[in-house]
């Protein structure tokens, strides 16, 4: 038997994946079962419980999609869109810009309603884009902007859209885990998010709800969801607690032992004790790399504490610094996408990742590199 091939641990502080905790990869060892049996369905039923309560929802379609976070970005907007719709897409990074994308393919006129990387799309503006398309099949913001690291605020548009016949999807691929996210009172109709950022578990999932209302929307449809695979009305055959499940796909078995293992630790250590530890590490890391001469990119009052992302300091060039992080630390750190590729280093401190330690030992490789 010839040995695995070697793969040396890093310290995951980019934009994802995050750091793996021990006891998730054991629970991916335990024995493959099949897709229907029934203690495999017990553990997808109590996924499905846990996730509602991560994300804050009565929802009872509420499953991880197989797949990872852009999984959940084509469904949620597969599932709404038919050819034809207009879907209001807030732009302020990469996240953003890939909704516009995937509506336009799924035949969808898309109103883009665009902010300079780095800020919020101001709420009033989605608001007022959708006066003028009342008719509006959907609005989609994202929550977590890892692209720029900016947090998106979400009640007030939510409220306003509640009021109306369009609904509300939002990416919380880089927020669920690590800020709140309120589904339900922020009248969210479709949320997904992605297992390997701050719920600190491999990638491979994407859990994901539908609001009653974006269930009827997806079942009243004139068209089929242009993804079978995806295909929500299908999917919920599978996923949901009906004594009549039906094949539809495999589900990654194993990897859903991890997701499990995952929420599990999230419900010891407390939903806010984690949101608080994400945002004290986030909010000491933003000063301690201020206080090196680095420029925060995201706009003051709307960072997200599990993605910094900042310009170097004195037009140091970020890449060769940060493949010497990679190779003589074993550190990880993102760079800047689009037109902040070059400018900043992105650093998540997500899930298993957020740590003072991790902080101390990214801080102590930074001040050795910049001496
Ligand atoms: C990472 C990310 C995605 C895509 O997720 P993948 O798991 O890489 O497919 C989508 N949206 C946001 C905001 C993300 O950060």
């Amino acid at each position: 038997m010839s040995a695995p091939f070697p793969i040396r641990p890093r310290l995951l502080l980019g934009p994802g994946p995050s750091p793996v905790h021990d006891r998730i990869l054991q629970a991916m060892a335990r024995p493959t079962v099949g897709h229907l049996d029934p203690q495999f369905l017990q553990v997808m039923d109590d996924v499905n419980a846990r996730l509602r309560q991560v994300f804050s929802t009565a929802h009872p379609l509420t499953f991880p999609v197989s797949g990872t976070g852009s999984a959940g970005q084509e469904a949620a907007l597969a599932n709404l869109l038919e050819p034809g719709d207009t879907a209001i897409i807030g732009i302020n990074g990469v996240f953003g810009g890939r909704l516009a994308e995937m509506a336009r393919r799924m035949g969808a006129e898309v109103v883009a309603v665009e902010e300079t990387w780095g800020h919020i799309i101001d709420p009033t503006k989605l608001v007022q884009a959708h006066r003028d398309h009342p008719h509006a099949r959907l609005v989609a913001v994202v929550h977590a902007e890892t692209s720029t690291g900016v947090r998106q605020p979400l009640d007030e548009l939510g409220s306003y859209l509640a009021g109306t016949e369009t609904l509300y999807v939002v990416d919380a691929v880089t927020s669920l885990g690590g800020i709140p996210v309120e589904v339900d009172a922020h009248h969210i109709d479709v949320c997904y998010s992605g297992t390997q950022k701050c719920l600190g578990v491999p990638p491979g999932l994407s859990p994901m709800t539908f609001s009653p209302r974006a269930l009827e929307r997806v079942r009243s449809r004139k068209h089929p969801c242009q993804s079978w695979y995806l295909d929500a009305s299908l999917l919920a055959d599978y996923v949901g607690e009906s004594s009549e499940r039906k094949y539809h796909h495999t589900a990654p078995i194993n990897m859903m032992y991890a997701l499990h293992e995952g929420l599990v630790m999230i419900e010891e250590e407390g939903l806010e004790a984690r949101y608080a530890r994400h945002a004290e590490v986030g909010a000491r890391l933003q000063g301690e790399l201020e206080a090196r001469g680095f420029t925060l990119f995201a706009e003051e009052g709307h960072r997200l504490p599990e993605l910094t992302s900042a310009a170097l300091p004195g037009g140091v060039a970020e890449a060769p610094l940060r493949k010497a992080l990679l190779e003589r630390y074993d550190i990880e750190v993102g760079g800047g996408l689009g037109p902040a590729k070059g400018r900043i280093w992105r650093i998540g401190l997500m899930g298993a990742g957020a740590t003072h330690d991790g902080v101390d030992r990214l801080l102590a490789a930074v001040d050795d590199l910049l001496d």
